[in-house]
């Protein structure tokens, strides 16, 4: 299903970790609908477990999200809004949704065994929903303080999901969720939601993790009088070997994927494609992968996320690159040496930086290995004379070929080894007038040049 006139979308990550692959797909998936559809990206950062909440954590997400080209339009932290939450939580207890239990973890514990072993889903009683004021009060004499349950009302809730199409949870078969905590904390559910409708968000894709707590969800809005978003849900993204992907393990963060060079826009692509009806394949701008973004397209099943097919995918990316797009790139790591340069070596590329191995292979020094003196010698004498083009390699082949009677890799190898001093490289062709007539006769005199 296509997203309508101008969406208001947000990417809601918890600063408890850096943000990993996984996490970068939903970001792009929101951002790209945002930016297709004229529409706002809200970054939203849950931070109400103030235990595991890091700001280096969520300076490091508004950084990781701008490497990948994401620049949300505004920024908000739960933690600013705990009042917003308590007007939302007063509402709920007034109109009897929320209610006070008082159980402990322990006692929970025990009554979940119970059901599971009289084969009985481990499903909430409600016990403490029948607790009159006097039995209130006397478990708080004892010292009890309440966590907080929402009374989900029995029966399917049903939505158009924008990537599963008509998806349904039966809330029959639910527990009343807590949405605070025995300390007063909240629990993500509430503050979500109260956000959601505040923010005027009207579409909410996530992973598929949500599932059951869209429906959830989807009764507190209404419980609260808000309008509720469409909702979609992505398939999740595993390792190569099928496990989860988890913020706190640091599994393949963007920061990681980052400091080992790779392209943003190889993650970004990557990330939005695999698991899609759509071939993965370079795309050279968050525009272009925008285009291309079909919610529907995204399969049910998980999707590996496999490092090698990034790393190719990078490669393909770096071969097909503009000059213009990687000027910049190559100046930062001091080898802009022209269009000539780029359009030389890009095809060696595995990464960007690699490009700085290939300059001084031009510039040198470079130190050249000669084995056979006499046939370098003799290919000395027959290079061209005159400025080096595009032919010039060719034209002096072609005449050492002819002088020595040497061909194909005894010919090559040792006039790449004199010139470049290594045993591979990019296209001599497109090297050699780079590296010019000077320094190729002196490279080819055995001299470091
Ligand atoms: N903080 C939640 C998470 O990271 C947000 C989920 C949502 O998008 O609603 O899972």
């Amino acid at each position: 299903m296509a997203v309508t006139s101008a969406p208001a979308v947000r990417f809601a990550p918890s600063p408890t970790g850096l943000l990993h692959i996984g996490n970068a797909r939903t970001a792009l998936i929101n951002w790209l609908i945002a930016r297709r559809d004229g529409g706002t990206f809200l970054l939203r950062l849950d931070d109400t477990d103030q235990e595991r909440s890091r700001p280096e954590f969520a300076d490091a997400i508004v950084a990781d999200l701008a490497w990948l080209g994401i620049a949300p339009d505004r920024v908000i932290r739960q933690s600013d809004r705990l009042a917003i939450y308590d007007e939302a939580a007063e509402r709920l207890k007034a109109a009897g949704r929320l209610y006070p239990c008082y159980e402990t973890p322990d006692e929970l514990d025990r009554r979940r065994k119970r059901q599971l072993a009289r084969g009985l889903p481990p499903v909430y009683d409600r016990a403490a929903l029948a607790l009159g004021p006097d039995e209130r009060a006397r478990l708080e004499a004892e010292g009890r303080r309440p966590h907080w349950r929402f009374r989900l009302e029995p029966g399917i809730v049903a939505w158009d999901d924008l990537v599963r199409g008509a998806s349904q949870v039966d809330c029959g078969s639910l527990s009343d969720p807590v949405l605070v905590r025995e300390d007063g904390s909240y629990l993500y559910t509430l503050p979500s939601v109260v956000d959601d409708a505040r923010e005027g968000i009207t579409h909410v894709v996530r992973g598929e993790d949500h599932v059951t707590n869209t429906a959830v969800q989807i009764q507190i809005l209404r419980a609260l009088d808000a309008a509720v978003p469409a909702f979609g849900h992505h398939n999740l993204l595993t390792t190569a070997t099928g496990e989860g992907l988890s913020k706190r393990m640091g599994h393949l963060s963007l920061r990681g994927l980052r400091e080992s060079g790779l392209e943003p826009m190889a993650v970004a692509a990557l990330a939005v494609l695999v698991g899609s009806a759509e071939a993965v394949r370079p795309v050279d701008s968050l525009e272009a992968l925008g285009a291309i973004l079909d919610l529907t397209h995204i399969s049910r099943a998980p999707a590996r996320f496999d490092e090698a097919e990034l790393r190719a995918l990078n490669a393909k990316l770096l071969h097909a690159m503009p000059y213009a797009q990687a000027a910049p790139r190559l100046a930062a790591l001091g080898c802009d040496l022209g269009e000539p340069f780029w359009a030389a070596v890009r095809g060696n590329l595995d990464v960007m930086a690699d490009a700085a191995v290939w300059a001084p292979v031009v510039t040198g020094p470079v130190d050249p290995v000669v084995e056979d003196q006499a046939f370098i010698a003799a290919a000395r004498d027959l290079l061209p004379s005159g400025a080096f083009g595009e032919t010039t390699w060719k034209t002096w082949t072609g005449a050492v070929k002819a002088a020595t009677g040497r061909a194909g890799r005894a010919l090559f190898m040792p006039l790449r080894l004199a010139l470049t001093g290594r045993d591979h490289g990019p296209e001599l062709a497109a090297l050699l007038p780079l590296i010019g007539r000077e320094r190729a006769l002196r490279r080819l005199s055995g001299e470091r040049a």
